[in-house]
């Protein structure tokens, strides 16, 4: 039976870590984030790491090869045999090409949802977010102020800012995602395996949202939901 690989798609701060961890605990199906796996391997400063760094502090994107090794092998581990989501990748023409190319013994059923947010409004939240550096769990304050000296509610953990979350970054990553990931959308569209839901709304509700569009996409979860 084909695994199935969900795709959450979207500019900056539309929400895909937040969404791709619920939803992964509903399907009970690993969530691979090439930026978690980016961030982790600045901060261990491996050499993959030193060569991400001034892609991701600038805004810009990690070179496709590279991003590309690394999404190969952690789709080999035995955790992803059932299925998978994927927050952040593909983020080229390139790269969705090679998921594809990587695995077309037909093992892999792709689908994505693209959440959708304007940015404007991906700009506001960009100002109130912090992040949780032990659980990666995110918080958007809505307000910049409120954010100062908060926790984790999970593991009391002091939340961070992300070191791209500046303003300046925020719009160069903006531009970025026009220009070299928006482009994903005509490609997964001509495919018919896209489906956009409003992002723009509380989290529970995207969720829910996101988890219609994937039955209604995929059939029957039973693929994945155990
Ligand atoms: P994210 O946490 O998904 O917003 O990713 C943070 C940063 O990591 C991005 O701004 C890029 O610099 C880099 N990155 C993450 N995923 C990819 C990818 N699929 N291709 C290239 N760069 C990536």
């Amino acid at each position: 039976m084909s695994r199935l690989a969900l795709i959450l798609f979207g500019p900056p701060a539309a929400g895909k870590g937040t969404q791709a961890r619920m939803v992964g605990a509903a399907l009970r199906v690993p969530v691979i984030s090439t930026g978690d796996i980016l961030r982790e391997a600045v901060r261990n400063e491996t050499e993959l790491g030193k060569e991400a760094r001034r892609h991701m502090e600038s805004g810009g994107l990690v070179p496709d090869e590279l991003v590309d090794a690394i999404v190969k092998e952690r789709l080999q581990r035995t955790d992803c045999a059932q299925g998978f989501i994927l927050d952040g990748y593909p983020r080229t023409v390139h790269q969705a090409v090679f998921l594809e190319s990587a695995f077309k013994d037909g093992d892999l059923k792709i689908r994505v949802v693209g959440i959708s947010v304007a940015d404007d409004v991906l700009i506001r939240r960009i100002a109130g977010r912090k992040s949780c550096p032990k659980c990666g769990k995110v918080f958007n304050f809505g307000d910049a102020a409120r954010k100062d000296g908060a926790v984790c509610d999970e593991c009391g953990t002091a939340l961070v800012s992300r070191a791209d979350d500046s303003a300046e970054v925020m719009v160069q990553r903006l531009k970025v995602y026009h220009r070299q990931t928006r482009p994903l959308v005509d490609y997964y569209q001509g495919r018919g395996w896209y489906v956009e839901v409003d992002g723009d709304r509380p989290a529970d509700e995207v969720n829910q949202s996101i988890l219609k569009a994937v039955q209604g996409q995929v059939g029957t979860m039973s693929a994945v939901a155990r």
